[in-house]
């Protein structure tokens, strides 16, 4: 039976607006790292997350190395970070030549508060006003929090625990736009925009895009307006070209920020289908025996980027490998959860502090279908499907 395919996380473009924003870009030759739809689109993202600037760049990995620069870190320092997940969120931190030291996750997804701390105070020292690894006796100058699939870390006791350890709190909000915090001491406040720096991305597969795109946003204006001066270049002087430092071609391009004006004004749309579809799955999945859709935080709107499901083969009678491959047998696309960062190649001699969760979550979590543009009846077929492969056990 020829089912029609389903993607996990597709793009949700309005073609119309972004054609006529496109056409003039090109007619007028606005293509590049100049044009009116960057600083549109930059204050459109800032009014939303609720901050007075943001500075678009050419991608969520470019913005996370570059604040990573700004934020101090240096060659033979080293960053706290976390294992599950996506790999870009990790390797800026070596572009630096600093080393990432791996922090496990608690059952949000996100890096686990009471390891961090718990690092922190067992296996590090605060000497001069810095944080000392006292194994490697370096620097530990910053902690990377990502808000993994949408989901918001802990954003409370972390930043209380960098206060404590002198550490910069980089948010990777790369998957995280849009996620909230509803009560506590930061309700109301956007995911990336609570630490010391955060950053959003818009490649194809996030909750809006852009193609490839990203976004810095920060606190300290100074810090905001370094990375700004970084990302093009760092021209002292642009007309005679003087340079006092070592910047990057990081700017956002026009044609980028065309596509981004039109998916900004759509994100809410996006994630209020995006909560409809998660319900909706819910409550199906959770009545399937080895089964569980992983919820998001309480106290928090999340933006619901990434569905996870929890696969017991010791209930449902099927891994997540095993079930992958018969979802993808009919056209429906899923995804195994990340490969742990510090079991990969580059990253295999790094310190890696008591990994538990991650590992248990690693070989249990699959994701299923979530685009913004996924029908009801896209979603009941996956639900089937998922009913139809549970084995007896
Ligand atoms: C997507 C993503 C990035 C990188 O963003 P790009 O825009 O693709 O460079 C970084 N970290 C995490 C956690 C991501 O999911």
């Amino acid at each position: 039976m020829g089912n029609k395919s389903i993607g996990l996380s597709i793009p949700n473009i309005e073609v119309e607006p972004i054609l006529n924003n496109l056409k003039e870009c090109l007619e007028s030759g606005w293509i590049s790292t100049g044009g009116r739809f960057i600083p549109e689109f930059e204050g459109k993202v800032a009014k939303y997350v609720g901050v007075k600037e943001a500075v678009g760049v050419q991608s969520g990995t470019a913005g996370l190395h570059v604040a990573l620069r700004v934020l101090g870190v240096k060659k033979d320092e080293e960053v706290l970070v976390p294992t599950l997940t996506f790999i870009a969120a990790v390797n800026p931190v070596t572009y630096l030549g600093a080393e990432p030291v791996f922090i496990d996750c608690d059952k949000s997804f996100c890096i686990d508060p009471i390891k961090l701390e718990e690092f922190c105070a067992k296996e590090c020292e605060i000497r001069e006003d810095y944080l000392y690894n006292k194994k490697t006796n370096r620097i530990i100058r910053a902690v990377v929090v990502v808000h993994v699939f949408g989901n918001m870390a802990d954003m409370e006791r972390i930043i209380e625990i960098a206060r404590k350890y002198k550490l910069k709190v980089l948010e990777d909000a790369t998957e995280g736009l849009g996620t909230k915090y509803t009560e506590g001491k930061y309700v109301g406040k956007y995911a990336g925009t609570m630490g010391d720096m955060g950053v959003f991305s818009f490649n194809a597969n996030k909750i809006i895009t852009t193609g490839g795109g990203g976004m810095i946003v920060s606190s300290n204006d100074e810090l905001l307006q370094k990375a700004r001066f970084l990302s093009v270049q760092a021209k002292t002087d642009p007309l005679y070209f003087i340079h006092d430092e070592i910047g990057y071609n990081y700017r956002m391009l026009n044609l980028q920020a065309a596509l981004g004006t039109d998916q900004i004004d759509r994100l809410e749309s996006f994630i209020e289908t995006k909560i409809k579809n998660f319900n909706r799955y819910k409550e199906a999945i959770d009545n399937i025996e080895g089964l569980t859709l992983v919820p998001f935080n309480d106290g928090i709107r999340a933006n619901h980027w990434f569905y996870s499901v929890l696969v017991e083969k010791e209930k449902y009678g099927l891994n997540k490998d095993e079930l992958l491959r018969k979802l993808v047998d009919c056209n429906i696309q899923t995804r195994p959860i990340w490969g742990l960062i510090h079991e990969q190649k580059p990253f295999v001699n790094n310190e890696a502090y008591k990994m538990e969760t991650s590992i248990y979550y690693h070989e249990r979590i699959l994701n299923i279908p979530c685009s913004s543009n996924l029908s009801e009846e896209d979603v009941d077929m996956v639900i089937e499907k998922l009913k139809e492969f549970k084995q007896n056990v």
